[in-house]
C-alpha cells in the first residue's frame, strides 16, 4: 500500500495554518486560513490556461461581444469582465491625469 501525505498552503499568504471549512455548492472541499482569514477551495481546478485567456481577451478587444465570447469559448461574461479589468489595469495606470501646479 502506498500512502501519500500532502501539506496544503493558503493561496494568499502561503501559511500552513489552515483548517477544513466544509464544502462549496459543487462539493469541493474548502479551507479557511487562521492567519489571513481567506476562505477558498482546497484544490482549485484550472479551467483556462494563461494562453487561452490571452487569446480570449485579444478576441474580445477585436470588437467581440461578451455574449459572442460565451458562444465561442464558453466563458461566462462576468469571468471575462474580470479578466479584462485585470488586463487593462496597466493601461489605466499609465493614462492617469496630469496634475498641473
Ligand atoms: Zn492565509
Amino acid at each position: 500500500m502506498i500512502t501519500e501525505s500532502l501539506i496544503h498552503h493558503c493561496t494568499r499568504c502561503h501559511s500552513t495554518n489552515i483548517f477544513k471549512n466544509g464544502h462549496n455548492k459543487s462539493g469541493n472541499a474548502q479551507f479557511k486560513c487562521k492567519d489571513c482569514g481567506r476562505s477558498s477551495v482546497l484544490k482549485p481546478t484550472v479551467k483556462y490556461t494563461e494562453t487561452q485567456k490571452e487569446l480570449i481577451i485579444k478576441t474580445y478587444f477585436e470588437r467581440g461581444s461578451l455574449r459572442g465570447m460565451r458562444r465561442l469559448f464558453g466563458v461566462a461574461p462576468t469571468t471575462l469582465t474580470t479578466w479584462i479589468k485585470k488586463a487593462s489595469n496597466p493601461i489605466l495606470t499609465t493614462l492617469l491625469p496630469v496634475i498641473c501646479p
